[in-house]
């Protein structure tokens, strides 16, 4: 069985004590609410990592992740922070192809290939993004572009290092816009995703491989989204801001 993750997303949000006195809080609610086997990774700034993972330890059911990483291992790179880095205050995933660091920072998929090498290179399971814009999907070319970000994104690597890569479908068009796709929209790019994946690797690797809806996902969306055969799970940014809406995200899938 494919593992069932909810990622909150905090973006550049919540200061130093801000972000520790909600990952407590969540720590605590998991701790206290979560029932089945799923997980509940928070992506923090990079300032919060180490206090957060300190705050997880002991807590299987919570992970700490990073939203970046550079594409370089070390060096001459002034305000830059490396895989390795990340991976030193004990954080476990990076989100990395996240449509904010595409439109904003101009990354595209063969930087975004550099970064994926990188961060298994050091032990950091990237949950990688892929999604349309809303030109691109009243163009219809929603497949296209989601194909061509998985070919140059991802699928150069290998089935083992394919296999602790976790995948994020992000319509743009819904990130932070309270616009979500609907059940049947995502449900069906989901089952494209998924089999991509098996033509390009197999059918067993498509099989576990976790693959998580974000864009305005909520409380109240999110059952029906979760309960679509292939949403493994969200990522999720304006709810992730609130312990009680991301626990309740979470809570989904006891
Ligand atoms: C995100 O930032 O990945 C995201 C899905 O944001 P929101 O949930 O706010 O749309």
């Amino acid at each position: 069985m494919r593992k069932k993750i909810v990622a909150g997303n905090w973006k550049m949000n919540l200061d130093y004590n801000e972000g520790l006195s909600l990952f407590s809080e969540i720590v605590n609610m998991v701790k206290d609410e979560v029932t089945g086997q799923q997980q509940a990774v928070v992506c923090s700034p990079f300032i919060h990592l180490y206090s957060l993972a300190q705050l997880a330890k002991g807590h299987d059911k919570v992970a700490v992740g990073a939203q970046n990483i550079n594409d370089h291992e070390a060096g001459a790179y002034t305000g830059e922070t490396s895989a390795k880095m990340v991976k030193s205050t004990g954080a476990a995933y990076v989100i990395l192809g996240h449509s904010e660091r595409r439109q904003y920072f101009g990354e595209d998929n063969k930087l975004l290939a550099v970064k994926t090498d990188v961060a298994l290179k050091n032990g950091l399971k990237p949950i990688f993004c892929i999604g349309e814009t809303l030109d691109e999907r009243e163009a219809e070319q929603h497949f296209d572009v989601i194909k061509t970000q998985l070919q140059e994104g991802v699928f150069h690597l290998s089935t083992e290092e394919f296999s602790q890569t976790v995948l994020a479908y992000e319509p743009v068009w819904a990130i932070g816009t309270g616009k979500t796709a609907t059940a049947e929209q995502a449900q069906e790019i989901h089952a494209f995703i998924r089999e991509q994946v098996a033509n390009n690797y197999t059918q067993e690797v498509a099989d576990n491989t976790t693959i998580l809806y974000g864009g305005s996902a909520n409380p109240k969306n999110a059952p029906e989204l979760f309960a679509q055969p292939d949403i493994d799970g969200g990522l999720i940014g304006g709810a992730s801001l609130k312990s009680r809406d991301f626990l309740d995200i979470v809570k989904v899938f006891n």
